[in-house]
This record gives structure tokens, sequence and C-alpha cells, in this order.
């Protein structure tokens, strides 16, 4: 992409309304603009990070054995009624109603959704386990939307429901969506410790939700510092093997962790001294096995081996694409702006033209830009007219990985410099090493 074509509105200053270092950020990186209170347009560079979130949370859903489906966004409070919780649910759903007078909501989650889709389609013990996922806009009527999309109204989540015949197969189902969310954090260059929750109004017995440690995180948690070393699973990992997973779930919750809902302080006390950790933190992702709390009053049954018919048991997964923009903006940045994990820049590379309007400058440039592109590497091209003080902030503000900086200078002897966003590394190279090294 040449910059001199793209819609970018960067600022210098970081609007005052703006309280923690992610929103002012996304702002002055111009990757979202905000269209009412939590509500926000992706403008286009925020948008390409979303959608490299959203990536690596499927394939993490795919690899585990989710199944993706898409349900609309816009509801019928009819759903709600069966499950009792149009009334329970209170102010955060908005509720609308069509020409005919009839009740809508747009939907803050989807477990009635989800229900009875499977209801009207499975009847066998021999379709389980499944799962079903999609990735669909919420809305949330929050008391406080605030910090960006970190709590908006309007936010991305990705819900997977999951549909067992018993609670030991439930257990399975939540066991591979617990190393899913181990391995989708990781790559996307997180440190994630699951800690003991609270199931809030979805209810159920048995819930972790998925922390990352930063200042500006409204959780208060409490955790053994060993999990900041933690491995985690590989891509290998066999998903149909109920041991095997169950050993990497009993690891990853034999230490102390717990948010302050869930916290115990006397049995925090017995963690060691120099490893308790207290630390705030984001909520990223949260996953619930609830029984049959859905299943029961909606008639979700299946039949069993023995041809009796009984109710499923359920989970429910959920991971806020949107959330993890700001969360991992918290977690990587200096004050020159953004540092993008690789997996997730909205651009690997960029090209930095310092003498536009030079023919030897734009002809390397260019070759570097097309070379690059040709090769799989999703390069940003500063070709605009501007000094280089300004080329060097809005490639480091927008946190780019990779930058080639370019001028007539370098180019009389043949290099370019290579810099590193993430360490500030600078290192002369020619130009068919910069691309060689980028393309890696
Ligand atoms: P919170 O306690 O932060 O309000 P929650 O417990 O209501 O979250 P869930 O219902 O479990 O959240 O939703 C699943 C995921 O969706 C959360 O882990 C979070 O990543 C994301 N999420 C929830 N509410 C919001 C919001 N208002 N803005 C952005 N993301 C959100
Ligand atoms: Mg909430």
């Amino acid at each position: 992409m040449r910059l001199s074509r793209f819609l970018l509105p960067s600022l210098r200053e970081a609007p005052r309304e703006a309280e923690i270092v992610s929103h002012r950020l996304m702002l002055r990186a111009g990757m979202i603009r905000q269209q009412s209170a939590g509500i926000y347009s992706w403008l286009p560079l925020g948008y390409r990070v979303l959608r490299k979130i959203e990536a690596i949370v499927r394939e993490e859903q795919n690899r585990s054995g989710a199944i993706e489906l898409l349900m609309p966004t816009i509801q019928s409070a009819e759903l709600w009624r069966e499950s009792g919780r149009y009334d329970a649910y209170g102010k955060e759903m908005l509720r609308i109603s069509d020409r005919h007078e009839r009740e809508m909501l747009f939907g803050p989650t989807n477990e009635e959704m989800i229900t009875d889709i499977f209801r009207s389609y499975v009847r066998s013990y021999r379709d389980l386990p499944m799962n079903l996922y999609h990735i669909q806009w919420k809305f949330r009527d929050e008391v406080r939307p605030r910090f960006g999309v970190m709590r908006s109204r309007e936010f991305l989540m990705k819900d997977a429901y999951s549909f067992d015949l018993d609670q030991a197969g439930a257990r399975h189902s939540y066991n591979k969506m617990f190393v899913a969310y181990l391995r989708t954090f990781a790559r996307l260059g997180l440190k994630s410790i699951p800690m003991r929750a609270d199931t809030g109004p979805i209810g159920g017995d048995l819930s972790h939700e998925f922390i990352i440690l930063a200042s500006t995180g409204e959780s208060e948690v409490f955790c053994h510092r060993d999990y900041l070393d933690f491995d985690v699973p590989p891509a290998d990992t066999d998903f149909e093997s109920r041991d095997g997973l169950q050993a990497i779930v009993d690891r990853w919750t034999s230490l102390y962790a717990a948010t302050s809902e869930m916290h115990d302080a006397g049995e925090f006390a017995g963690v060691p001294e120099p490893d308790r950790m207290s630390a705030r933190g984001i909520e990223v992702g949260h996953i619930f096995y609830f029984g049959t709390k859905y299943s029961a009053p909606m008639g979700a049954k299946v039949t069993g081996p023995d041809g009796v018919e009984r109710e499923v048991h359920m989970g429910s997964y959920g991971i806020g694409p949107s959330r993890l923009v700001a969360a991992i903006i918290e977690a990587s940045h200096d004050e020159a702006g953004i540092i993008w994990p690789e997996a997730i820049a909205p651009f690997r590379a960029a090209v930095l033209n310092l003498r536009v309007g030079d023919a030897a400058t734009d002809a390397a440039c260019g070759d570097l830009y097309r070379g690059l592109e040709a090769a799989g590497v999703d390069t940003l091209y500063d070709d605009r007219d501007e000094r280089p003080g300004g080329k060097f902030a809005t490639a480091d503000l927008i946190g780019i990985p990779w930058q080639v900086i370019v001028g007539p200078k370098g180019l009389a002897e043949g290099k370019v410099e290579l810099k590193r966003r993430a360490t500030g590394e600078r290192e002369l190279v020619t130009p068919a090493d910069a691309l060689r090294r980028i393309v890696g």
C-alpha cells in the first residue's frame, strides 16, 4: 500500500478524553474513530489488525475441532423468553421493536440462538461432541463504556458453544477450548493466565477467565509468579486425547490464580512470599461450563446409546478480538508508539523514501516495495512528500516491525538502512539483503 493513497489520519497529539495508553495510541495512529459513546468505526489501519487477530483466533478454534457458522446480530425476544433471560438480562440489552411491533434485540451473546439451532437438527449422541462458534458483533449497553475498544458497547466477540452427552464429555470440550485459548493468546504475543472465575449471570460451576497482566487492567488479580514461565501447548497437541488435555489443564490450574471476585486470601497466603504476585489484569477470554442451564428449559435433547433421551451438557467460550487490539497495545508499546508483534502487525514492513522525487531513491524504493509485496509481505510504502523526521515518527507510531529507510546518501554506497521497531536496532545492508531478511 502506498501511504499517499491510504487513509491514515494520524494525530500528533492524543485527544484529551483518552485515559489509557492503548486508547491514546489507537486514536493517534488513526486506527479507530468514535461514532457515539462506546461505538467505533474501524479505520483501515485498525481494521487490518482486527482481521489478523480474528484469523489467528479462527485458526486455533478450527484446530481444536470447533466448527464455524454465522448467526445474526439481531435476535427475537421470543427465544430469550424461553430461557427466562429476556427479563433477567436488564439494561445492558439493547431492545428494539420492528415495524410490526415485534420485540427484537441486538444480541449481547448467543446461548439461546445456538441452542435453538442445535435442537432443530441434532438428535443423536452419535453427532456429539459438537462445538459451534461464530465471530460476530455484539452489543451491550455498558453503564460505563470507556478506554476506547477495551470496554465498548458494540464489540466483536468469538463465541463458541459446546454440546455433549454428559459431564465427562463436556469436561473434555471445556479442556479443548482451554488449550486453544492458551495457544491463541501466545500466538498474539501475549502471556495469558487462566484464573478461576465467577460464573456471573451465565451461571454454572466451572469457569476460567484468561487474563493478561497490565497496569491499566480493570481486574485485580492474584497469582503464582511461575505462570509467566509456563510453556504453551504445541501446535501438534492431540485435542482428541482426553488424558493428554486433562494433564495440560491440570498443570495450568495447579498453582494459585484468581481474580478478586474469587480471591481467597488465606489460600494465597500459602504461596511462598517471593512467588506471590498481585497485579492488575485485562480479561481477554472467558470459558464456562454450565450443564443443562439452557438445554433444559429449551428442550435440547439427544438420544443416548441406551435409547434414552437426555438434555445436552453445554459450555460457552468467549474471546474479544476488538478488546484484544487494545490489550496487545497495552502490553507492547514505548514512548514512540505501538510495537506490533509480527503476526498481527497491520503491515509487516514499511519502506521509507527519504527523498521523494530523486530518481535513484524512487527507483530503489519502488523495487523494494514491489519485491516485498511479491514475496507476500504486507508493506506500507511511505511515498509522501514529507520530512524524514515525520516519516520515522509515523512508522514508529503505527508500530511497523521492519522498516527499510532509503535515501540518496546510503544508495550512493549501494546501501539502505534496515530498522527493527522492537529493539530500535539499525543496520546498513544492500537492498537485496534487506528484502531477504524481511522475507525470512
Ligand atoms: P467483562 O467482565 O470485562 O465485562 P464479561 O465477563 O462480560 O467481560 P463475557 O461475557 O465473558 O465478558 O464475554 C467474552 C469476552 O468478550 C470477554 O472476555 C471480553 O474479551 C469480551 N468483551 C466483553 N465485554 C466487552 C466490552 N464491553 N467491550 C469489549 N470486549 C468485551
Ligand atoms: Mg461484561
